[in-house]
């Protein structure tokens, strides 16, 4: 077994099963897709590390452990078609990919689509289609979705989003009124108009940038320049409060039954961004 292949195992039991999370089809993903082929050269021998890893443009590879407490909430089966927001690396879609039909996803930047385009064609990763695009718009054509999966946070769940989802389908996706400290919220559409939600624990994703969610970086420096740049971390302009919907009713948090994140004691100590 090659360095990388053990040190892929010991991840999985010191940071994955070590935490609680226990779905064994998750687990035999996470054992399976080789971490070291998705982060910068430089980085490799840091693949197994348990935290977030930068990949350039400043963005991150999620934390191991994120992408499993995220994929066992979605709880995806092998005819699943999933919506992932934010491919990065490419690395959450390809574990994604082991668990369902068809992985969807879209990612705002373009440096980061050839990148993960090339290493997903190298795996021979044949479901997973990469967008260059603005999730916040998610992806109609095709629509429904059985889950949506976000790695990066924003103020609220697009509303789009949940009109993409199948009835019984799982949104997870960290949402919070701060750039970087969200919940990690699962959503289960019920029914037709039935949402019903929680939060799997507190948790720091990279902003999700987009016409329903953050402003980029350069109109939030435009719009803090423009009220007089308090220099505070919150998106300026007045565009910070996303119309007074933020976390606000059943996004705000309940517990998920038998929580996720306690189990894996996301409390302030999972990190993505
Ligand atoms: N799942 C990725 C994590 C990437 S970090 C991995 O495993 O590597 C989150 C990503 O979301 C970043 O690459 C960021 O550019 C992207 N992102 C942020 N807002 C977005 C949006 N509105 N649409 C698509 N991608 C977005």
């Amino acid at each position: 077994m090659s360095d990388f292949n053990e040190a892929r195992q010991r991840m999985v039991e010191r940071q994955i099963v070590g935490r609680g999370i226990r779905d064994p089809r998750v687990l035999a993903a996470m054992r399976s897709v080789p971490r070291e082929a998705f982060v910068p050269d430089y980085l490799r021998d840091l693949a197994y590390e348990d935290r977030p890893l930068p990949i350039g443009n400043e963005q991150t590879i999620s934390q191991p452990a994120i992408v499993a407490t995220m994929l066992e909430a979605a709880d995806l089966s092998p005819t699943d078609v999933v919506l992932d927001v934010g491919t990065g690396s490419g690395y959450a879609a390809a574990v994604a990919a082991t668990l369902a039909a068809h992985v969807y996803s879209i990612e705002r930047h373009a440096e980061l689509v050839a990148v993960a385009r090339d290493m997903l064609a190298r795996l021979n990763i044949s479901n997973v289609t990469v967008y260059l695009g603005d999730g916040t718009a998610g992806l109609a054509e095709h629509a429904p979705y059985d889950a949506i999966i976000a790695a990066a946070g924003g103020p609220h769940i697009p509303d789009v989003w949940r009109r993409q989802l199948a009835i019984g389908g799982r949104i997870v996706m960290p949402v919070g009124r701060e750039l970087h400290y969200q919940k990690l919220i699962k959503l289960v559409r019920h029914g037709e108009d039935d949402y019903r939600s929680c939060s799997l624990g507190e948790v720091s994703f990279v902003p999700l940038v987009g016409a329903d969610a953050w402003p980029a970086p350069d109109e939030h420096r435009r719009g803090a320049d423009k009220s007089g740049g308090g220099g505070d971390s919150g998106v300026g302009g007045g565009s910070g409060e996303a119309g007074g919907r933020g976390v606000g009713g059943a996004e705000r948090g309940r517990s998920c039954p038998r929580s996720a994140g306690e189990v894996a004691g996301l409390h302030g100590l999972l990190a993505v961004a």
